[in-house]
């Protein structure tokens, strides 16, 4: 039987983390993945560029039930301390927009930091090695894995979420938890693009598929994010999409503000006494692509001169830019999703140690906890720091 001080469970972005961080403590470290490669959802990510943080990372943008438990790992290890690690290896970087960072090369640069950390700290890294069975001992734990049975003192939980299973995600993490009695919150797909099935909106969706909006405000349960919306052939998606879907549950309705940065009724109103005979189509046409304006013209409003609009008139077509309401049909699901909303109940694990309060020397970290960051490299940050909260403890 190998015996191992710790034994990490996901080799993503938190079990990397929290292997080598141990490791650099003087732990024995086993690190085990199912999967045929270390961080596959890291080289995926950011568009092959890998968001590995951000500047303004805040506990104002986590998702949980328990919306304190984040504060203290973030601040234990902040944005800073994974810049410095990312400067320490000349990882080339730089900031995209609103305090997101992104590898100038490839985000196999970020993988390839952190798995130059593990082998120079001496972790046991084996993949293609599911674990079959994990029972309690009297001093940790005993698991039966593809490389034979193990043992350890401390074992740590980072499975991830179950968005995109082609890339390795499994419910494995919640299964444990509930094996040692954890509660593990409802969960759904988090930051992930809307369908459509209105036939009207749809086909509009359809005809603008790939088109985006550059500025536009998008609100969900009293949440807003302004950012770009995107069109695609199954409904909306982009940034500020992504972002309110965290917020949506089925049967909800987005408003979408698609034109912020104007006072659409004073703008309209003034448009209208400076150029009477523009037609509205082609006053959309300045405002959005020109295939986008005919079709708000052809199917939201009939386009007419400006002049032949009644004031009341202009106020409603600013009204229906401004606040265009609609019940998405649902989501595109896991196959799609960035992160996974809700996982292993919060309140039974430590803030300060990520250690269950259920079963002592089992550790969960990253997506598999209750914690889900907004986009924008946030998702990362709770990895780097609830991996390394819990190595410091086990
Ligand atoms: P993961 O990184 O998912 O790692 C879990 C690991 O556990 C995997 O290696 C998996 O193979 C392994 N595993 C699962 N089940 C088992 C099992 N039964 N046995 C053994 N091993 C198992 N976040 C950002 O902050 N910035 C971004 O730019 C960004 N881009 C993204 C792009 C995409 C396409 C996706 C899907 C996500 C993106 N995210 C981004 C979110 C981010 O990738 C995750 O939040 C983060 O990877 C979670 O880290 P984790 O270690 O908890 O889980």
């Amino acid at each position: 039987m190998v015996r191992m001080d710790v034994v990490v469970i996901g080799a993503g972005a938190a079990g990397l983390m929290c292997a080598f961080s141990a490791a650099a403590r003087g732990r024995q470290v086993l690190l085990l993945d199912h999967a045929n490669k270390a961080g596959k959802k890291i080289l995926m990510s950011g568009g092959g560029r890998c968001n590995f943080t951000n500047l303004y990372t805040e506990p104002a943008n986590f998702l949980s039930g328990n919306p304190h438990f984040c504060k203290s790992a973030l601040a234990r290890y902040t944005q800073w301390d994974f810049i410095e690690m990312v400067s320490r290896h000349g990882v080339p970087y730089h900031e995209k927009k609103l305090g997101q960072l992104f590898c100038d090369n490839k985000a196999s640069d970020i993988l390839g930091m952190l798995l130059e950390e593990c082998e120079q700290a001496g972790v046991d890294l084996r993949l293609e090695t599911a674990v079959q069975n994990i029972d309690k001992t009297d001093d940790g734990y005993q698991l039966q894995t593809g490389a034979g049975p193990v043992a350890c003192k401390s074992l740590v939980i980072a499975t991830g979420g179950l968005s995109i299973p082609t890339l390795g995600a499994s419910g494995f993490g919640y299964q444990v938890a509930r094996q040692f009695g954890h509660s593990v919150l409802p969960t759904r797909a988090g930051l992930v693009p809307f369908t459509i099935t209105e036939p009207q909106l749809k086909s509009m969706c359809e005809a603008l598929s790939g088109t985006s909006v550059e500025d536009c405000l998008v609100s969900c349960n009293g949440q807003s994010f302004r950012e770009n919306i995107l069109f695609t052939h199954r409904g909306l998606s982009g940034p500020a999409i992504l972002q309110a879907s965290s917020y949506w549950e089925p049967g909800d309705a987005i408003e979408i503000n698609l034109l912020p940065q104007l006072n659409l009724s004073e703008w309209l109103d003034e448009q209208r006494q400076e150029r009477a005979n523009t037609e509205l189509r082609t006053l959309l046409g300045e405002l959005f692509t020109r295939k986008m304006a005919g079709l708000l013209a052809e199917h939201w409003f009939v386009s007419k001169p400006l002049k032949q609009y009644s004031a009341n008139e202009l106020t409603m077509i600013a009204e229906r830019l401004a606040s265009w309401r609609l019940v998405p049909a649902g989501t595109e699901g896991y196959r799609t999703a960035e992160v996974t909303l809700g996982g292993v109940d919060t309140r039974e694990v430590s803030s300060k140690t990520m250690e269950s309060q259920k079963s002592p020397g089992l550790y969960f970290v990253g997506e598999v906890l209750d914690v889900t960051g907004h986009l924008g490299g946030f998702n990362f940050q709770w990895a780097w720091a609830s991996g390394y909260a819990a190595a410091q403890f086990v």
